[in-house]
């Protein structure tokens, strides 16, 4: 960013009027070469691109998000200023995705549940597994995308398996593997991961807004004394007791003991709706 140079000092220099400039978006992401930003109601979008592009001068392109959409999380957008392409390769806690923004999704606000997930390997941070068996923490990344949560925590030391159902996101998460050197920990299927075998999973990871629905199969996947790390988008109302009782149930149909070990809000979903993350230890 330029040092103190502001987006509203570089719309006024392109002549915008205070009330123009107060449409303009308070804030955006600029991943790897990319900057995103959330257009609602703001005017003249190619000179706003224009201006973020100067503001940002390493980044290449400036795409307008509109939305994600269905089960394969794929986002909507447009470029509205740079380079076309909306390819680019994003680090953060040295950890290289590469990713199509206008084809998979990538949010910002989940940055410190990412570092978390590579803690909990490293034993640094949220609950500790405690196995007899000798080796790496085994993984289940239910819901792998692109390698979110996959590559923090093989580049930790865990062997990850991991289920991705959308091609793209899985040709990115293959890619991501070998950019990251983890290839060797990362077993990855495109598939639906009610369909992938596992069994005996010190953690299963599930990254998904609707990942109640897969608590059976991630209650069987889980060695005993295995932590769950399960997401969810819940009304404020209804923290804790919707996501602690799903969970609860689940493990309850299968016959086993539960433990809730942590339960964090990861990010504002919506107005009063939170994106929430529980671990849990099955037993
Ligand atoms: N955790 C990510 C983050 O931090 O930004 C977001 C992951 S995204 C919300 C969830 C991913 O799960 C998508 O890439 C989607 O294609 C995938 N998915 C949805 N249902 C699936 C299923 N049944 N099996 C495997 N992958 C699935």
């Amino acid at each position: 960013e330029l040092r103190g140079t502001t987006l509203p000092d570089l719309l006024a220099e392109r002549g915008w009027t205070d009330a123009e400039i107060e449409r303009a978006p308070g804030s955006w992401a600029v991943i790897g070469s990319v900057v995103l930003v959330t257009l609602e109601d703001c005017p003249r979008e190619a000179e706003l691109g224009d201006a973020l592009l100067e503001l940002h001068g390493e980044a290449d392109t400036v795409l307008a998000h509109e939305g994600v959409d269905g089960e394969r999380r794929e986002p909507d957008g447009r470029v509205i200023a740079g380079d076309p392409s909306t390819e680019t390769i994003h680090t953060e806690h040295g950890t290289r995705y590469a990713l199509d923004l206008r084809d998979v999704m990538f949010s910002p606000g989940n940055k410190a549940e990412r570092a978390r997930m590579a803690d909990v390997i490293a034993g640094e941070a949220g609950p500790t597994v405690e196995t007899d068996r000798e080796g790496p923490e085994r993984v289940f990344d239910m819901f792998a995308g692109i390698g979110y949560f996959t590559l923090p925590m093989a580049r930790a030391g865990a062997e990850v398996t991991a289920a991705e159902i959308n091609p793209t996101a899985y040709r990115y998460l293959i890619e991501n593997a070998v950019l990251n050197d983890v290839q060797d920990r990362v077993e990855a299927y495109r598939a639906d991961c009610r369909d992938v075998e596992v069994s005996g999973a010190d953690r299963v990871v599930m990254g998904y807004y609707d990942a109640h629905e897969y608590l059976d199969d991630a209650v069987a996947a889980a060695a005993s004394g295995g932590v769950l790390h399960v997401h969810e988008a819940t009304p404020e109302a209804e923290l804790w007791d919707r996501p602690v009782g799903r969970i609860e149930a689940a493990a309850d149909r299968a016959g086993r003991g539960v433990e809730i070990e942590g339960k964090r809000k990861v990010k504002s979903h919506s107005e009063g709706v939170w994106h929430v993350v529980v671990d849990a230890r099955v037993a």
